[in-house]
């Protein structure tokens, strides 16, 4: 049997368009971007063109778009290049930023976590009023990674450009990156391996004229070291391959609906709009790590929150002030382009009986 992968915030398969656009640079075109030799000139124009193209699918011909190594990687070089004195960010951001914002501490930087409400979302209002006369950074995520909840980045943009204020948004999982520009953020990040390019891909988006500590040669002095071609083409071939999202949000509204209607314990985290393609669930009665091994051997592969922290009780549903069995029984079920209406409903009968099996009803 075919198994139902529900884990696509996590990660997703390589797009064969992005394969092919990295196959050339796996073969004759081998040369170092920064080299001065012939196949290093080439290998350099073709960075810059991938560079275009990846400027052209973003809508962002006035940033910098510097290649990485993924989310984790801009999230930190964000963080690290632009906080000093007081930085503003969020608990419910991914540990990439929250480990940034640790680092910052050390160094004698203070931050405010602002909380969110307990539909996820934090207000405008307590960012506004975290401002202090040194605060040189506002960061906050764009959508979170386990509700789904998207954050009202547009108001937040505002407030920062009224004052002054650098803004960075973690725009990771932005169900539609080439919406994220117009939100107003002068600094996003970007992952290839959400979108269909290979896992060690990324981006950090930096709007001309931001004050950004800059050393090294490569990428703008942002991102120092051997660029790779190969995955800077398959990033521009997936963001040019756009997912059907309205068909991704009536795949995850029909799992809602079909878990809702079954099983009577269930309660969605997160509140307002969410991403498409997100479903947070909690089981009270049962332990999430129990659900997702009865889940894995129905065939269906789903998770208990982010990848990277998925081990330590959620710091994203403990900010939002949910109860402590709340916390332990959610599973997060995130649907994606490849998924049919088919394994939706395996995957809603799975789970019903999985939950039946551990409360026993
Ligand atoms: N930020 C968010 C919101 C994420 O969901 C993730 C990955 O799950 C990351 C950052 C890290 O991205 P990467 O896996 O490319 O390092």
């Amino acid at each position: 049997m075919d198994r139902i992968y529900l884990d696509n915030a996590a990660t997703v398969p390589v797009l064969p368009e992005a394969v092919k656009a990295m196959e050339p640079y796996f073969g004759a075109e081998w040369g170092n971007p920064s080299a001065k030799n012939l196949p290093g000139l080439r290998a350099g124009k073709a960075l810059e063109e991938a560079r275009r193209r990846t400027a052209a699918a973003l809508g962002c011909a006035d940033y910098d778009v510097c290649f990485t190594s993924g989310g984790t990687e801009s999230d930190m070089l964000a963080l690290l290049r632009l906080g000093r004195g007081h930085v503003i960010t969020t608990a419910i951001e991914h540990s990439a930023v929250i480990s940034a914002c640790r680092m910052l501490e050390g160094f004698g930087a203070e931050v405010t976590y602002v909380m969110p409400g307990s539909g996820g979302a934090v207000d405008p209002d307590d960012v506004a009023r975290a401002i202090r006369p040194d605060t040189s950074l506002i960061a906050v995520m764009y959508a979170n990674n386990e509700t789904g909840v998207l954050q009202p980045v547009e108001e937040i943009a505002g407030i920062a450009r009224e004052r002054g204020i650098t803004f960075f948004t973690d725009a990771v999982q932005a169900p539609d990156p080439a919406a994220v520009v117009s939100c107003g953020a002068d600094v996003f990040s970007l992952s290839g391996h959400k979108l269909g390019a290979p896992k060690g891909s990324g981006l950090l988006c930096v709007r001309k004229g931001i004050r950004i500590a800059r050393d090294g040669e490569q990428e703008y002095g942002i991102r120092p070291g051997t660029q790779n071609v190969a995955f800077a083409f398959a990033l521009s071939a997936a963001l040019e391959s756009k997912p059907d999202l309205c068909r991704v949000e009536a795949l995850r509204d029909r799992l809602e609906r079909r878990i809702l209607d079954t099983v009577p314990s269930a309660v969605v985290n997160g509140e307002g709009r969410r991403v498409p393609g997100i479903l947070n669930v909690s089981f009270p009665g049962a332990e999430s790590e129990g659900i997702l091994f009865l889940l894995g051997e129905g065939g269906v592969d789903a998770a208990a929150g982010s990848a990277c922290t998925s081990s330590s009780p959620s710091h994203v549903l403990t900010a939002m002030g949910l109860s402590a069995e709340r916390v332990s029984s959610a599973v997060r079920f995130s649907v994606g382009r490849m998924n049919t209406e088919e394994e939706i409903d395996r995957a809603a009968e799975v789970l019903r009986d999985a939950v039946r099996r551990i409360i026993g009803k």
